[in-house]
């Protein structure tokens, strides 16, 4: 299969891995400085096909990139990915009305990595660092943990419907859960 000539991009925290100072109550994957890491389950499978599936493939997280890198090199090879951005390439923006603080991932700053925006899928549990290019998310469910949690066959799945697309903007992705179940079915 040639891969999609699309970029995806790809959050860390609760869209890949669960971090938390206090650990569940079963032993952590491993940890990171003060943090207790917990993997997705399924994550080698969904990593390995996302890699297969798409041309590039980058994570940008909200997060430092000195506790970013390390819990991704227990998760992923770098070399593989076409870029790791953390919270200093985010845009900082202040929200008046609900007194809140959002990190952006602004799709301008990919367009000046030569990705058109066409062309940009970005999966991620916090929909409000996409609220300006919401034509271009994936919404995820979070993961805090929970073993039984089946969201990345399901997204995976769901990615691979709108790899072959020549623009993925247009494409409610709201419901994405509701297509890829009824295709299961
Ligand atoms: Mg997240």
């Amino acid at each position: 299969m040639t891969p999609y000539d699309k970029l995806l991009v790809l959050d860390l925290d609760e869209t890949l891995v669960h971090a938390c100072e206090r650990p569940l109550e079963r032993e952590p994957d491993f940890s990171v400085g003060p943090y207790a890491l917990y993997r997705r389950p399924h994550l080698d499978a969904f990593l390995n096909g996302v890699l297969a599936a798409f041309e590039h493939v980058g994570i940008w997280t909200a997060s430092t990139l000195p506790y970013a890198v390390p819990v991704l090199d227990h998760i992923i090879d770098r070399s593989r990915l076409s870029f790791v951005w953390g919270r200093e390439r985010c845009t900082h923006k202040y929200i008046r009305e609900t007194d809140e603080h959002v990190w952006l991932k602004p799709i301008r700053k990919l367009r000046r990595l030569g990705f058109r925006k066409e062309r940009v899928l970005y999966v991620d549990d916090s929909p409000e660092k996409l609220m300006q290019s919401y034509s271009n998310l994936v919404p995820i469910r979070p993961f805090v943990g929970n073993q039984s949690d089946a969201e990345l066959p399901l997204v995976l799945a769901y990615l691979h419907t709108l790899g072959p697309l020549t623009n993925v903007r247009p494409i409610e992705k709201r419901w994405w859960r509701a297509r890829v179940d009824r295709q299961w079915e």
